[in-house]
Formats: structure tokens, sequence, C-alpha cells
């Protein structure tokens, strides 16, 4: 995620804000043009329900409309209704969009009971999680044709009730909500073994599978896939007992998998390597909007600067966003160490991972660019 700069006053401002410090100016995100600005409200308003115009509209009703304070085309936004109500949210709505809720809000179908305190406060941590998923989905022009379809179901274990378990069915993803309490979200990536356990990268593992049904079951890839990963009939729950009963993965899963998780089952290697290319899109855009170049270590060749994978330039190939990807998460690393900090990026990837990691990429590209035959670089992406 890149930083974002104040269209007001040009400071510097990041996704999650909703005032700039600077100059005073209330923010938001507007997912149509993918872009944060800096608004005010306008003198009109708009009723959705009955077309009349609104009398007096408080600033809370979801209905006061909000310009750019840098543009006189008249061009209005409304405040997300989990703004308004919730202080849940910064996305605006176009004042033509009937959706009272954002395009990342009104995909939660379901959301725990909000009057309870620590559920208000898990919903909320996991929506900013959502919205930077969708933030990356729209970079890599996966919105467009999906994004109606992606539903969330964000759910408390009830007394006495089943455990709610986090995946995805059939276009629906279902997390835990309690994977959004940092010491239960420690617990079990300790009790599993695992070196890395986000919200955001379950959000985007869990978007992987969504993503498999319509790139790769829809478009006739299967064949491709399995070539890869291997065959996705393979008994899904059986496949997960297994990996869980004999204690995780083979001694050297690292020669093909991103993690260990990726062993347990051809769709999760698909979702693990799917998350891996989002973490890898987004950790690039945001070093190159700090105009990050890196030395390589024990390279004498000079050094790499760090490209905007959704840039106008020049578009990386998948062999460059691998060079700069390598040294960015070793100096990340680096630096969290610094600091008495784990790693950021506790993963090494291997030529055999690289390989599922640049069908990805290929994939991606070549859905992003209207299966036109495109090679798969990023060419053509940045659209809404
Ligand atoms: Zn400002
Ligand atoms: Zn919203
Ligand atoms: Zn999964």
């Amino acid at each position: 995620m890149r930083v974002f700069s104040c269209t007001h006053c040009g400071h510097a401002i990041f996704f999650e804000n909703v005032q700039c410090l600077h100059c005073g100016n209330s923010l938001a995100f507007l997912p149509d043009l993918l872009d944060m600005a800096a608004i005010e409200p306008a003198r009109e308003f708009a009723n959705e329900l009955t077309d009349e115009p609104v009398a007096e509209p408080s600033p809370d009703d979801g209905q006061q409309l909000w310009h750019r304070t840098d543009d006189n085309s008249g061009r209005a936004w409304r405040l997300c209704q989990n703004s308004t109500l919730q202080h849940a949210c910064n996305f605006g709505v176009p004042s033509d969009d009937p959706n009272f809720l954002c395009v990342s809000c009104r995909q939660t179908r379901m959301a725990p009971d909000l009057s309870v305190v620590a559920n208000h406060e898990h919903w909320v941590q996991i929506e900013i999680a959502k919205r930077r998923l969708h933030y990356t989905l729209a970079k890599l022009n996966l919105t467009a044709n999906h994004a109606h379809d992606l539903i969330f179901e964000f759910l408390a274990d009830l007394p006495g009730g089943p455990q709610v378990v986090t995946g995805h069915q059939g276009g629906v993803i279902t997390l835990n909500i309690a994977e959004a309490d940092d010491a239960e979200r420690a617990r079990r990536r300790i009790e599993l073994h695992e070196p890395y356990r986000t919200l955001l990268g379950h959000l985007r593992h869990e978007s992987g599978h969504f993503y498999w049904d319509r790139l790769i079951l829809q478009e006739s890839r299967v064949a491709e896939f399995s070539e890869l990963f291997g065959d996705h009939q393979l008994d899904y729950r059986q496949a997960l007992a297994n990996y869980y009963g004999a204690g995780g993965a083979a001694p050297n899963w690292q020669d093909n998998f991103v993690c260990a998780y990726a062993t347990a089952h051809p769709w999760e290697d698909w979702a693990e390597t799917w998350a891996h290319y989002l973490h890898m899109v987004d950790l690039l855009e945001t070093a190159s909007s700090y105009a990050t170049t890196v030395n390589v270590p024990g390279d004498s060749d000079g050094t790499i600067a760090v490209v905007d994978p959704f840039g106008t330039g020049p578009v990386p190939d998948f062999d460059d966003l691998v060079g700069q990807w390598m040294p960015v998460t070793l100096l990340l690393n680096s630096m969290n160490r610094s600091l008495g900090q784990g790693d950021a990026y506790p993963f090494a990837l291997t030529p055999g991972a690289l390989r599922k990691l640049r069908f990805v990429h290929d994939v991606i590209g070549t859905s992003a660019s209207g299966r036109s035959g495109s090679t798969g670089s990023l060419t053509g992406m940045g659209g809404a």
C-alpha cells in the first residue's frame, strides 16, 4: 500500500486516516478513484429513498454529500454508512451509487452482535484488513467482474454452539472474529506452528480460494494448475486430517511450497501462494512510494530501485518483481530485528515455490487484461 498525500495540502497521509493532521480537512478513500482525498461538505444533499431534497441533513445521517476540496467539477460522494454510524470505515460512496455502504462494507453479509464491545472492536479491525484486501484486488483489476460475488461472514463462537471455522465455501468467506483478538491469534499461531498469522493474511488466503473458482475452474485452467499444484480432487477433508494428524509437512517442503501449510492440499497450496503474491505486490508498492533503492547484499552490481508494480511507467515482469522482492524482504527483516522484533516476512522462497508464484502472476495478468493473450505482465492494471 502506497503512502498517500493530502490532496489539499500535500502532507503525507495513510489509507486509514479520516483527517489530515496538517490542514485539518476530512479525508476519505474514494474507491472509484482508488485514491485518498481531502473532502468538504457539499451544499446540496441527496435522498435516495424519496428523490426529494432533504431540508436540514445532519452530518451523520448518511445523506451528506462531500466534494473533493481540489475539484470544482461537482462530483460528489457520501460517506459509507459504517463511517457515519459506526466510525468503522473511511470509504466514500459515489453520489450516483444507491448503496448506503461502500464497496467493501457491502460485501459483509453477517457481522457479530456489535452491541458487544469486544465484537465491535474485532469487527472494526477485520474491516480495516478487508479494505486493504479490496485495494490490492482493485489495483490488480480483480474486482471489476468479481467484487459483487465476494461475500464475507464475520462470526463469533457462541456458548454451546458449533465453533466457527474460518474458510471459504461457494463464494462465501467466513472468518472467526476471535482471529482479531491479538492474544488468541498468537495462541493459535503457536499451537499450529505457523510463523505468520495476521487478519490481512487470512483474508488474502481466503480470497485465493474464491479466485481459484473463478480464474482456474471457470476459466479452464485446471490442467495447467494440476501440473504445478497437483490434483485438486484429492479428498480435501482427508488431506487436512492427514496434514494435522501427521504433524505437518514433509521435511523438504521448502523445495516446492511457500510455507508448510501449503502442503496440506493443492487448494491450500494455491491459496497460500496467492496470498504471498498479494503480499509481494503490496510491499513493493509501499517500498516504491518511499522511493526505496536497495543493494543486494554480496552483489556488487549496484542498486535496485523498487518500481511500483501498479505504476504508469514500464511495468516489471515477474523476474523483476522477484528481483526487487528478495532484497526488500531482507531489508524489512533486518530492520525488524534491529528493533528486537521477529522477521516480518518469515519465509524464504525457493525456485520451486517461485514457479507457483509465477503461475499466480500469469493467471492474474491474463485475467486482468481481458484474456487477450497477455504474457502475464501487470500492464493495463491500475483501474478500478
Ligand atoms: Zn492536508
Ligand atoms: Zn465502508
Ligand atoms: Zn485455505
